[in-house]
């Protein structure tokens, strides 16, 4: 979801010769995928780590989640202990853009996962940061997630909190699966209505098309047979007749706007501390943000199941399941 280079890619090419200036950052790309995060601080007594916290969320911190904040609501992880970068890795913007039979793979995929994605809701974690934000405890949250949990829990913390609601929006790092962009002529469509569209396409074979659990990935892409994907209809652009379709998210090997990136830092100048839930941090887009903290010297907490890149330079530490820690952090916080 990153990039090592800010080069604009031009080609018309549906493959990716090693010359081609698409290539580095392609290979880029899947190395960020296939990032394994190893142990870099020593285990943390989970007293020391959670009553940590808990002073650290006095100081007004600036919460970021990943992919751990999910799993709870049933949306699998890509690097967990089910991770779905056993079998396969995310595709990248680079064959989004030019690899017609990707992306037609990518739909077939996507279009059976999105059924199981949509059905996802937020867990009692989403509920207590979106009240916290409301309440002003925190500075917000960004999120790396795309299935769009944090801000269903947060419009309805604020219609609770009413005239009293003192959020800051949520920031998806990497967008949202809200929304379908033409790559082509840039008209923007609904992804219900788009689902609506590719039902009716498929209809015949949609019922007899169901996926594990196990087979899908936080993107709502599934893992199909062949024969799936090959009986797949693509719908096209409603403006401009274009397949070129991909949703608005920031894919592997695309860069995050700059705009958001500033959001970002405003936010982050703003807060108190950093806090890091359910993320190894794998992505840079990610990890950027813990070296911004850290050059700012704001102390940084991490709650995630597993290690998470540059956990060395934090302060707390607490390994643990991200719903459970924050129902505990919410009752020990006064
Ligand atoms: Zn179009």
């Amino acid at each position: 979801m990153t990039s090592s280079s800010d080069r604009p890619i031009s080609f018309e090419n549906s493959s990716f010769p090693e010359e081609h200036p698409a290539y580095a950052t392609h290979q880029a790309a899947i190395r960020s995928v296939q990032r394994v995060i190893d142990n870099s601080a020593p285990y943390q007594n989970v007293q020391v780590a959670s009553t940590g916290l808990v002073q650290l969320l006095k100081l007004k911190p600036l919460i970021l989640t990943g992919a751990g904040m999910s799993t709870d609501s049933g949306i699998p992880d890509y690097r967990g202990p089910e991770g779905s970068l056993r079998h396969s890795r995310p595709m990248t913007y680079q064959e989004f853009l030019h690899d017609d039979a990707a992306r037609h793979r990518y739909w077939a995929r996507s279009f059976v996962g999105w059924r199981h994605m949509h059905q996802a809701t937020p867990h009692s974690g989403h509920e207590i940061l979106a009240r916290w934000n409301a309440a002003d405890r925190i500075s917000g949250i960004v999120t790396q997630n795309v299935d769009g949990l944090h801000q269903r829990s947060q419009r309805k913390a604020d219609a609770k909190a009413g005239a009293m609601a003192h959020s800051s929006p949520v920031i998806a790092l990497h967008g949202s699966m809200d929304e379908i962009e033409c790559l082509v002529c840039g008209t923007k469509e609904d992804r219900e209505a788009f689902g609506h569209r590719l039902y009716e396409a498929n209809a015949e074979v949609a019922e007899r098309w169901q996926v594990a659990h196990a087979d899908i990935n936080p993107d709502g892409d599934a893992r199909i047979p062949q024969q799936w994907i090959d009986e797949f209809t693509m719908v096209h652009c409603l403006n401009c007749g274009s397949d070129k379709l991909k949703p608005t998210v920031v894919y592997f090997g695309e860069i995050v706007p700059q705009q958001r990136k500033d959001a970002i830092s405003a936010l982050l100048a703003d807060s108190g501390a950093l806090i890091i839930v359910g993320s190894s941090l794998a992505v840079m887009s990610g990890y950027r943000i813990l070296l911004e903290a850290d050059r700012a010297r704001k102390p940084i907490g991490i709650i995630n199941l597993g290690p998470t890149r540059g956990e060395e330079r934090a302060t707390f530490r607490w390994r643990t399941g991200v719903k459970q820690a924050l129902e505990w952090l919410d009752k020990h916080l006064v």
